[in-house]
């Protein structure tokens, strides 16, 4: 599926981006290696909008609709809150199941040098008044310096087989596809630019995405939106690559979904061991919703994820997995479609293939209908 430079070149990205501590509002880690792969990349160009976004294009001819990828660079955390009579509190950040989280352990950092300060483990959690959850800390360690934020202390990324477990999966491994599939096309001289969009504070409800839905950044695009998602009964670790049929909010574009299937047949006969799947992820919602819904054409790709935002087996936290080989094949997939996609807009494939079998079958059913009609006047 890919060559040897090009693995290489993935797992680079990977353990890049998965060495850099986040959650939302404090992506400066991952932001800063998205900055450094776009220096790096003669030709390559950087966008910033107002919130903060980044938008990387490779060279190459503009197309009027773009076409990108997108991901989130940020995870489930903690915001410190400072200390409440002699306990240390935070703010839980993203959607993680109040039953996972005492007992976690947490590891704090600097926001702006990002160096770690202090470790703690989650003590009794309670809902504020604002809705939100906050928790006390317990067996604070270190130094604590306001406006620090919290990551669950655990590896930032080990392998053993064939599987990934990582502190964050979702969505670094879906940012670290993305670098390696600009850098593919880049390197083949791909003719149209193509864009990679990353963006901040998805798990606190696509915040970061809807206010680049704002930026009017990503007006004139079309998006395939990744991410890692909860592995459901049809769409499991380790049998390739998802492509997203839609979320637990909405579906997603038909047109852009088939030139997804459309590649992934274009790999598969080149590349025998490329395994692919497709499913309605419906155990989170992404951001391909928000493009859509903005009218900004938009589908969807994915990892199968275990341990969705780090909820281990029996209520503990865990790292999160994904499939190394699925990670490569998503890599895969991503490339062939920007090979594949005619320019502009998506052609109407599907209105294409539904006027084939009109085509087909139209006299039989013009016949038929004046026999059914003629026998009914009889
Ligand atoms: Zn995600």
């Amino acid at each position: 599926m890919l060559t040897e430079a090009q693995r290489q070149q993935a797992l680079g990205h990977a353990v890049a981006l998965l060495e850099s501590p986040t959650t939302s509002y404090f992506e400066s880690g991952p932001l800063e290696v998205v900055r450094a792969f776009a220096a790096a990349h003669p030709g390559f160009t950087l966008e910033e909008d107002a919130y903060g976004n980044l938008i990387v294009r490779t060279p190459g001819k503009r197309r009027k609709v773009e076409l990108a990828f997108s991901a989130h660079l940020d995870h489930p955390g903690f915001h410190y809150l400072g200390k409440r009579g002699k306990a240390h509190r935070v703010l839980l950040v993203g959607g993680v199941p109040e039953r996972f989280l005492a007992g976690a352990p947490v590891r704090f950092h600097d926001p702006r040098t990002l160096s770690a300060l202090a470790t703690a483990v989650v003590g009794k959690v309670e809902k504020n008044p604002q809705g939100g959850s906050e928790a006390v800390l317990t067996e604070f360690r270190g130094r604590a310096r306001e406006g620090m934020f919290g990551v669950f202390d655990l590896p930032n990324g080990v392998v053993r087989g064939r599987r990934l477990h990582a502190r964050v999966c979702d969505d670094l491994m879906g940012a670290a596809a993305i670098l390696s599939v600009l850098e593919i096309l880049a390197a083949e001289h791909h003719p149209q630019s193509v864009a990679g969009i990353f963006t901040r504070a998805e798990e606190t409800g696509f915040v970061g995405c809807l206010g680049l839905m704002r930026s009017g950044a990503a007006k004139n695009m079309q998006v395939i939106g990744l991410e890692c998602s909860p592995r459901r009964t049809t769409a499991k670790p380790g049998l390739g690559p998802v492509i997203r049929a839609g979320d637990r909010m909405s579906v997603f574009d038909p047109e852009l979904t088939l030139a997804l299937e459309d590649a992934a047949a274009a790999v598969a006969a080149g590349a025998p061991e490329f395994r692919w799947q497709r499913a309605l992820m419906d155990g989170g919602s992404c951001e391909s919703t928000v493009y859509n819904a903005f009218g900004v054409r938009a589908a969807g790709a994915c990892l199968a994820l275990g341990n969705y935002h780090n909820c281990g087996p029996k209520g503990s936290i865990a790292p999160e997995y994904v499939d190394w080989h699925d990670y490569e094949g998503l890599i895969a997939l991503l490339a062939q479609t920007a090979r594949g996609l005619p320019k502009g807009a998506p052609r109407e494939k599907i209105m294409g293939r539904l006027n084939r079998l009109w085509e087909r079958e139209y006299k039989l059913l013009v016949d038929s209908a004046r026999r059914i009609q003629k026998e009914r006047k009889t």
